[in-house]
């Protein structure tokens, strides 16, 4: 009895530590340092496999056993006292933009660590089997799509399509991994996760404007991308007075000014950007013909995202009625809003509450491995801040008590979900 109790008292104390947590992050960053103290270890690339390489190593010291699957992504498990159940996972993803930063997806990986540490310092066995997870290619930018190891394990596409994926200089996902050595014969996904927990930094500026070290993540906005196609025509700038001219420039200046009010009765969660804008021909003394520009629409939750499609409609269709000028709306990709698993996000906040750490509820704008995963497996995500909310840059930065903060967060939220069983073993 005392020694059950004496356990469950040692593992609510348990804390991550805050200095080994930050050294392993600044570690990983010489590894593809740029000269402004990011990062560039794009995808598959030989700084890539150095990454893996270290960050493998680590976690084999603590103990745990590694895995590779076909598409490269790497599984570290840590056995439980019941190896029969689901494994409870952690992770995130390695590679970075060109110039990217240190912490982007690769705190999340070294949390992960952390946590295998500590339970590995402290001999504690979860009932369920823990594993921490490194996704391949999460950022996109060498191979598309985005979010590669991640949606091919979550079955958003195939396996054989990703390894076909093809770099500028043609070369494929596929010769990439062998290249570089992690082209492992894991099949890619179609096993159960018990859960899946992220920790990422914000990428946005909420947390820090708050004060707040913690975001407890309840879902991911839904996505909705437009072109929009301004068709008028194009004349000499001179000779054509201003009531005879159909001019596309004029009427997609006015459209967008209009489109970007749309998300205003939909604060906070409406999002709404035009972000590319291209006029045909572009030149100095001729009226613009054409005007093709982007419209990104975001909202928590489908219905809402839906009213704001139709008030596009509708805004395209008004200004589209003029004499002369035509406006086209083509609809590009669409990704619905995705909740994340209620009982989850409620025990990343009951534990950041348990741990005195100040936080909030928060929504991620922004794609990450845990919003495809959350399709097949139920998940939850931690956020923690960076400075002034600047993400892929070379200057993205975290404060190492925020980094701390999270990772406290997410040991305890994996002890709870993987479970401990008393210990009376050691009477
Ligand atoms: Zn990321």
């Amino acid at each position: 009895m005392t020694a059950t109790m004496n356990k469950q008292l040692q593992t609510e104390t348990l804390r991550v530590d805050g200095g080994r947590l930050w050294d392993s992050l600044m570690d990983l960053a010489r590894i593809g340092a740029t000269p402004k103290g990011g990062n560039c270890r794009l995808a598959l690339t030989e700084e890539d496999r150095q990454g893996r390489d270290l960050v493998s190593g680590w976690l084999r010291d603590a103990g745990l056993e590694i895995r590779v699957d076909q598409l490269g992504n790497i599984f570290a498990r840590r056995p439980g006292r019941n190896n029969t159940l689901p494994p409870v996972v952690t992770g995130s993803h390695i590679d970075t933009q060109p110039t990217g930063g240190r912490f982007d997806g690769n705190y999340g990986v070294l949390a992960g660590l952390e946590v295998m540490r500590v339970l590995d310092e402290q001999n504690i066995t979860t009932d369920a089997p823990l594993e921490v997870v490194i996704w391949t290619n999460e950022e996109g930018s060498r191979f598309v799509p985005v979010m590669m190891g991640s949606g091919a394990f979550a079955g958003m596409f195939s396996t054989e399509s990703a390894l076909a994926a093809r770099d500028h200089d043609g070369i494929s996902v596929a010769d990439s991994l062998a290249r570089i050595g992690y082209d492992g014969d894991m099949p890619v996904g179609g096993r159960q996760l018990g859960a899946y927990f992220e920790a990422h930094i914000e990428q946005g500026p909420v947390l820090e404007q708050e004060g707040l070290p913690v975001g407890v993540v309840t879902g991911s906005l839904g996505l909705s991308w437009f072109d929009v196609v301004v068709t008028g025509q194009e004349a000499h700038a001179g000779p054509t007075p201003m009531e005879y001219r159909r001019d596309a420039l004029q009427t997609a200046c006015a459209l967008v000014g209009d489109i970007l009010t749309l998300a205003r009765p939909h604060a906070p969660h409406g999002r709404v950007t035009c972000g590319e804008f291209r006029v045909f021909p572009n030149s100095r003394n001729v009226i613009p013909g054409r005007v093709n520009f982007s419209v990104d629409l975001r909202h928590l939750e489908p219905a809402v995202l839906t009213q704001m499609e139709q008030r596009l409609q509708e805004l395209c269709e008004k200004h589209g009625g003029q004499t002369g000028i035509e406006v086209q709306l083509i609809e590009v990709q669409r990704i619905p809003p995705t909740p994340f698993a209620q009982e989850l996000v409620e025990r990343v906040r009951t534990c950041t509450q348990a741990l005195g750490i100040p936080h909030r509820d928060m929504v991620t704008g922004a794609g990450h491995d845990a919003v495809y995963i959350s399709r097949i497996a139920p998940t939850a995500m931690i956020f923690v801040p960076c400075v002034d909310g600047i993400s892929h840059n070379e200057c993205e930065d975290a404060k190492p008590e925020d980094l701390e903060a999270g990772a406290n967060v997410l040991l305890h939220a994996m002890l709870h979900t993987a479970g401990i069983s008393p210990v009376t073993d050691t009477l």
